[in-house]
């Protein structure tokens, strides 16, 4: 569903991502580790569609059409949802309004059904429903923050979730909410590409797949031995080749 082909990606006149390659396939939940600046954002960010990152080798295919090119609004409507690590402040936008103008864009449902379809997920999720009164994330608490995005991915009922370590800087609460929606969209069948630093996520999920990325490439993919074993012994326990230190 999710092909990355020997990606190479410029920043700011920067290489960070030196040939990266990933496939992924329906309903498989597979997870990113690597240390800070590693690129594991720039990757994130690529497959979304960002502007600011250029593809220079490689491209990106969704269900077999190459996007490599295409506008980010494009993607989203291709059904490619990414959580940002750090979600924008609106004043003067309720959290019901925005929420409700992007089923319509997203999903084509109007404003009545969004009504109801917003309140349900909000009940499901266990969240208070206060929040959708308020003005988007202004004055939010990086919990607050961190609901209201996994609020929106869960209505958004993406193909491809991507997350980018939703789990850094959160309560154990908000953890439990991330890691409910994760599963229940899992459940349904989205395609979730997990980026995380730590660990602690995972002890609530069941990953298809864990990816170690190090200065822009991959160096290892396996199981949840992986995360035990960088756990344990930090990043530099899985070498340039994949050999791991035990
Ligand atoms: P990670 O998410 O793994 O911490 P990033 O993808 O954010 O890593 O960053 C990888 C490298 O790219 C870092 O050296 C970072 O400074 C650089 N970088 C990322 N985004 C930008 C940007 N917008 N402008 C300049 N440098 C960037
Ligand atoms: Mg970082
Ligand atoms: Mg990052």
């Amino acid at each position: 569903m999710l092909k990355v082909e020997n990606l190479h990606v410029r920043v700011m006149g920067k290489n960070i991502l030196k040939g990266v390659s990933l496939e992924l396939s329906e309903g498989e939940l597979h997870v990113v580790m690597g240390p800070n600046g590693s690129g594991k954002s720039t990757l994130a960010l690529t497959i979304a569609g960002h502007p600011r990152y250029e593809v220079v080798e490689g491209r990106i295919l969704f269900e077999e059409e190459d996007i490599t090119k295409m506008k980010p609004e494009e993607r989203a409507k291709k059904g490619i949802f990414l959580s940002f690590q750090h979600p924008v402040e609106v004043e003067g936008v309720k959290v019901l309004q925005f929420l409700q103008r992007m089923l319509k864009n997203l999903r084509g449902v109007d404003e009545v059904e969004a009504y109801e379809v917003i309140f349900n997920a909000v009940r499901e999720l266990g969240l208070d429903s206060s929040i959708l009164s308020r003005e988007l994330n202004v004055g939010f608490s990086g919990g607050e923050r961190k609901k209201l995005e996994m609020l929106q991915a869960y209505l958004a009922r993406p193909k491809l979730l991507i997350l980018d370590e939703p789990d850094s800087g959160v309560d154990v609460d908000s953890l439990k909410v991330i890691a409910k929606v994760i599963d229940r969209l899992h459940n349904e069948g989205t395609l979730i590409l997990l980026i995380t630093h730590y660990g602690r996520i995972l002890e609530y999920l069941n990953p298809k797949m864990v990816h170690v990325l190090k200065e822009g490439k991959l160096v290892a993919s396996g199981g949840l031995e992986l995360v035990k074993l960088i756990e344990e012994k930090g990043f530099a326990a899985v070498g340039e080749n994949g050999e791991t230190v035990k």
